[in-house]
């Protein structure tokens, strides 16, 4: 789970890490109010969305009087953000976050990520900061300073103080560096995140360190014990297909395709999408309605699977084991019936029950396709696909 960067830097403060001082708000009169408590004569409005990349999209504005703050606050709020992290599609922007603006004088970039090779907190530091990781690895591999934490014996400061020497920090810095790198690991590992990352910190004109940006993320199955982190989700950020399909207990991950999946299993969800992609076409998403699926159950998942306005032909694959085919294809029928249904589904249902589940469907007179093999079931898929 994602939280925006005010409340990343909230949680980073309580952990010693010097952040701006800053306000939310959610109307242009409000960023404007927000800015007279903070004082000063230069302030970043910042679009508080999911999503790094908001410099360069409009997201990042430096004003200096309450006009200037309005116009910011205005081309910002209410409108989706396209980032080259979004996607097309953007993300909403509903608030933004002001704060006094720092004079630069240098930027780094500090991550802390979990490593799952070596099974440690990782941190990666660069001289390059303001470009994004993914950048620096691909145009500047040599910046990037790497540094493993033993879990026993956590972050050693003499770690903190090489890391901080190699990043050409003066002694006067060191210590500053040193805090900061403590708080991060120390949010890190006491909130069960999975990635913190500031990028910038700065060293401000007058030597200061600064953590102008921050980003954290959570382990998704630790959040039943971080209750305050829960309340932090923030559901208009993410894929409103993912949502809808993780309320109701599925695996789902929304893909860029156009041919919708329904699969019992992890393994075999992995092995149509790869057949889907071998037949020349492409999955619209990863779906695994679990096992022992009940008719209801597979209906949801159809439900979630058409959610997504670019399917244009739904895959049903069950290999049943503890699944029952005769309850899937009751799903089918009943999806086909409650939600009229009009694309065309191609079902391929192997195991248990499966001359039942056949049956069914041979039976209900609709008109679903249906296959022998995996193989079959992808191809066939990809054949009806409407041709544009
Ligand atoms: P991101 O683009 O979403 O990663 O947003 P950031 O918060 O990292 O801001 C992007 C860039 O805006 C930073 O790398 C800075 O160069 C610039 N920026 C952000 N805050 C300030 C500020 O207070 N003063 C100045 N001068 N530049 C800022
Ligand atoms: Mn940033």
């Amino acid at each position: 789970m994602d939280i925006h960067e005010y409340q990343a830097k909230e949680i980073l403060a309580g952990f010693g890490v010097p952040v701006p001082v800053g306000g939310v708000a959610y109307s242009p009169e409000q960023a404007g109010y927000r800015a007279r408590e903070i004082g000063g004569d230069k302030w970043v409005l910042k679009a508080q969305i999911h999503s790094g990349g908001r410099g360069e999209a409009g997201g990042v504005m430096l004003c200096s009087n309450e006009e200037e703050i309005h116009t910011a606050a205005r081309s910002m709020l209410g409108k989706r953000l396209v980032t080259r992290q979004t996607g097309a599609r953007g993300k909403l922007c509903t608030r933004l976050y002001i704060e006094e603006a720092s004079e630069i004088a240098r930027e780094i970039y500090l991550g802390l990520v979990l490593d799952r090779q070596s099974e440690r907190i990782m941190v990666v530091a660069s001289c390059e900061g303001g470009m994004e990781i993914e950048e620096l690895s691909a145009e500047k591999p040599d910046s990037i300073l790497r540094l493993s934490i033993d879990p026993a014996a956590g972050l050693q400061d003499f770690q903190a103080r090489e890391l901080a020497f190699k990043l050409g920090l003066n002694s006067a810095q060191l210590g500053k560096a040193q805090r900061i790198l403590r708080g991060a690991y120390r949010a890190f590992r006491d909130l069960d995140a999975v990635m913190v990352e500031i990028n910038p910190l700065v060293i401000t004109r007058s030597g200061d360190l600064v953590a102008l940006d921050a980003k954290m993320s959570f382990d998704d199955n630790a959040l039943f014990r971080r209750s305050a982190i829960s309340e932090l989700r923030d559901k208009s950020q993410e894929d409103p297909r993912e949502t809808y399909a993780e309320d109701r207990g599925l695996a789902y991950v929304g893909l860029d395709g156009d041919i919708g999946c329904l699969i019992n299993g992890a393994g075999l969800a992995m092995a149509t999408l790869d057949m889907i992609k071998l037949s020349g076409g492409e999955p619209a998403n990863f779906l695994d309605i679990g096992g022992g699926a009940s008719p209801e159950r597979v209906l949801q998942a159809f439900k979630a699977v058409l959610m997504d306005n670019n399917v244009k032909v739904v895959l049903v694959n069950i290999f049943a084991g503890i699944n029952r085919c005769d309850w899937v294809a009751e799903g089918v029928v009943s999806a086909f019936r409650e939600l009229d249904l009009t694309l065309p589904v191609v079902v391929r249902l192997a195991g248990t029950h499966v001359d039942a589940g056949q049956d069914i469907i041979a039976q209900s007179g609709l008109p679903i396709m249906t296959a022998e093999t995996l193989a079959e079931a992808a191809e066939r898929a990809v054949a009806v696909l409407p041709k544009h």
